[in-house]
């Protein structure tokens, strides 16, 4: 089978999608407070035209991982539909969520053959969630996080962005947390994709300083990194891992084997691209599966070394992470 390669001979076979621009939650690291103008209905694909993609992705070249994200994936009416509809494909199929939705829809997630599932959590305090998501519904995500592993969901993960000043005093919490109710925390750190441009480098926190902050009253060991972005840390008494997104500080890049569409129907080939292929058009204008594949296939052999966070180089990126999907 022919394999969605670029010019670096990196093989792509993870694509995430995000099924809609549109969000709850307005994250300070992800969205302006005032929010974004979202898109008008027929600007999203629709579930049949992410099948088709998807169905290429899969049978074509070999992608064995989609990951459903947005904006908010769970405030796209008949979610379920969407992962009944792929899951058939056979490649792993997991959700990015900020769970607020997960109560009411964890189970039909599941029996339409959703098996995994990341649920973004950036604070344990209730005000602070408040502050940061602009949602005073921490109650209704630990909630969801609850009913997602009541279905069923395996694993359950746990996103969260660390960013100094705002809520690196809770990264013991966090740990503690994860052990107590059986999930991994994935520690994320802070990218420059927030709308506001408010990203600067004294923000992040780093891998290193996550693992000593927390090894020090959890000792920690690594584990490694394999085929996934997230560095693995294992408690040394045997209560579970962590993992670490080290995307600033120790980038992914060379190992990188993501591809995203975003819900207008823009194949991006890198996190950070400037650059988009639009796949709306040729799917709207009556392209054939070989216009589509060639369009991936392009899309894909462009892709560039690595993003630049920290060089001179960097371009931010015009859209913000909520349009992207993470
Ligand atoms: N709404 C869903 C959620 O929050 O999980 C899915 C979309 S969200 C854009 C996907 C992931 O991107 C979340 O885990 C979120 O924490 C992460 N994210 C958003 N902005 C980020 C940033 N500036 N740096 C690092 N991660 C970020
Ligand atoms: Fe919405 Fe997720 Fe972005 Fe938060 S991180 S604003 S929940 S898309």
């Amino acid at each position: 089978m022919e394999q969605l390669t670029d010019g670096f001979g990196r093989v792509h076979r993870d694509l995430r999608i995000s099924v809609t621009d549109r969000c709850n939650f307005r994250c300070s690291y992800c969205m302006p407070p005032e929010g974004l103008q979202w898109l008008d209905r027929a600007e999203l694909l629709t579930f049949e035209e992410i099948t088709r993609i998807a169905s290429i992705a899969v049978g074509e070249f070999g992608i064995t991982s989609i990951r459903l994200t947005g904006g908010e994936p769970t405030v796209r009416a008949d979610l379920d539909r969407l992962v009944a509809s792929l899951s058939p494909l056979g490649a792993d199929l997991s959700l990015t969520t900020n769970g607020t939705r997960l109560v009411s829809l964890a189970s039909a997630l599941v029996d339409a053959g959703l098996r995994r599932i990341n649920v973004s959590i950036d604070s344990l305090r209730p005000e602070r969630f408040a502050e940061l998501t602009h949602r005073d519904e921490l109650d209704e995500v630990l909630a969801g996080l609850d009913a997602a592993q009541r279905a069923g969901l395996d694993p359950v993960k746990v996103n969260c962005v660390v960013m100094r000043g705002v809520n690196d005093d809770e990264l013991v919490d966090f740990a503690v947390f994860g052990r107590e109710r059986g999930v991994v925390v994935r520690f994320i750190e802070f990218m420059p994709l927030d709308a506001q441009g408010d990203w600067n480098a004294a923000s992040v926190v780093s891998q290193r300083e996550i693992v000593e902050r927390i090894g020090a009253v959890h000792p920690l060991e690594p584990v490694g990194r394999g085929s996934e972005p997230a560095e693995r840390f294992r408690f040394i008494d045997g209560g579970g891992e962590i993992g670490v997104i080290p995307s600033v500080t120790e980038p992914f890049c060379g190992n990188c084997d993501r591809i995203r569409l975003t819900a207008d129907g823009r194949l991006r080939n890198c996190l950070f691209a400037v650059d988009e292929t639009d796949l709306r058009t040729v799917l709207r204008s009556g392209g054939t599966d070989a216009d589509l594949a060639q369009a991936m296939r392009s899309c894909v052999a462009d892709k560039w070394a690595g993003h630049a966070i920290g060089r001179v180089e960097f371009i931010r990126p015009p859209r913000s992470m909520s349009q992207i999907g993470g």
